[in-house]
């Protein structure tokens, strides 16, 4: 089965970088909240002190030590051993969404809304993550 460039990142859109890596790795939600900026201990390299970042709103993981960095597929593959392929199902199973199989008739106008769409949700889920993190962990830790 080929994943399409588009499943790719319609399962990207809908996951959260924190959530994913932080099934893996413990994370704790630091600095500005405002930009969804996880961070814990890096998994690839032994440390004490926490260098390993996850920011949702960019969506991707770096690590101030090692210099590990990459996208939550990119993460899985170097974490867990899987290919590109099976990093996607295992996000996307994560999430319960279903990739279409076989072709479909797209147009690109149905894409761009789509697009659009998504960044929509992605916006309203992050403004929420936002009000729950500070209803939870009260004012700023710096
Ligand atoms: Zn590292």
């Amino acid at each position: 089965m080929t994943i399409l460039k588009r499943h790719i990142s319609l399962v990207r859109c809908r996951a959260w970088p924190s959530e994913v890596i932080g099934d893996y790795v413990p994370l704790k939600p630091r600095g500005v909240k405002r930009r969804g900026e996880w961070i814990g201990l890096c998994p690839f390299y032994k440390e004490q002190t926490p260098s390993f970042t996850v920011t949702n709103v960019k969506g991707f993981y770096h690590c101030f030590s090692c210099g590990s960095h990459g996208n939550i597929f990119e993460f899985l593959v170097q974490h867990q051993g899987v290919t590109f392929q099976e990093a996607v199902l295992i996000v996307a199973k994560k999430y319960g969404i279903k990739l279409p199989s076989g072709k479909t008739n797209t147009t690109k106008k149905n894409i761009k809304d789509r697009k659009r769409r998504a960044k929509k949700i992605a916006k309203r889920k992050a403004r929420k993550e936002i009000a729950d993190r500070e209803s939870l962990f009260g004012g700023d830790e710096e």
